[in-house]
């Protein structure tokens, strides 16, 4: 990864509407499990509401159409993970300038994570999509520019939040029965990591 233009985020935003379209029965299954099942609806009404609004969005500067997609999904998905993915985009966003450097986009990443810690107040082994999050700023940290490399650490990274007891969130009340089931804010990150790295293989 080099860096991305407005058109490659274009691209993300709309192929994040097909994959939550596409896997809203797993999210759903997955916080069925541990949580109230509404995780594939939010996901999916989210950025239905993004693709809606993805031209107008896409006519601002790089920074102000991210925010964009952040109060987008602050009012569209709800939930826990509206606010969190809300604070995510809008984070990204914010002081980003309209040609940025990897270096930018990776300050930028980093910030927008200890946004949503603040807003969560949730650190990485909670059971949360930080626990994907969190690893994958750190492999951009270290300079891992290989998308294939991000893709799959995204996804070791949700399936690494199995064997972990939940401590923030809904899945928290249930404690120790929270173990054995994939975190489903977890996974909608692994996919979300996953559709970026795909936009920017085709380069
Ligand atoms: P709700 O829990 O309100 O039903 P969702 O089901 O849409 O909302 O989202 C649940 C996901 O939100 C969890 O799987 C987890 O990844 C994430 N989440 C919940 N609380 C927090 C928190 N305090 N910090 C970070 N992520 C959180
Ligand atoms: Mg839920």
């Amino acid at each position: 990864m080099e860096t991305i233009s407005a058109g490659q985020i274009e691209r993300w935003l709309r192929r994040c509407a097909e994959v939550f379209a596409a896997h809203k029965d797993e999210l759903t299954a997955l916080d069925a499990a541990i949580g109230d099942g509404d995780h594939g609806a939010n996901m999916r009404r989210g950025f239905e509401a993004v693709l809606a609004a993805v031209d107008d969005l896409s006519a601002k500067n790089l920074g102000e159409s991210l925010k964009g997609v952040g109060t987008t999904l602050v009012m569209k998905v709800g939930g826990a993970s509206g606010p969190l993915y809300g604070t995510l985009f809008m984070g990204l966003g914010k002081d980003l300038p309209a040609e940025p450097t990897r270096a930018d986009l990776v300050r930028a990443f980093r910030g927008a994570i200890t946004a949503v810690q603040a807003r969560g107040k949730s650190e990485r082994g909670q059971k949360t999509m930080l626990d994907v999050l969190i690893p994958v700023a750190e492999k951009l940290e270290a300079g891992v520019a290989e998308t294939g490399a991000i893709t799959l650490a995204a996804h070791a990274a949700a399936d690494a939040t199995i064997p972990v007891k939940a401590v923030r969130g809904r899945a928290s009340f249930l404690g120790d029965r929270s173990i054995g089931h994939m975190d489903p804010g977890a996974r909608s990150s692994a996919l979300m990591i996953e559709a970026v790295a795909k936009v920017l293989e085709k380069a």
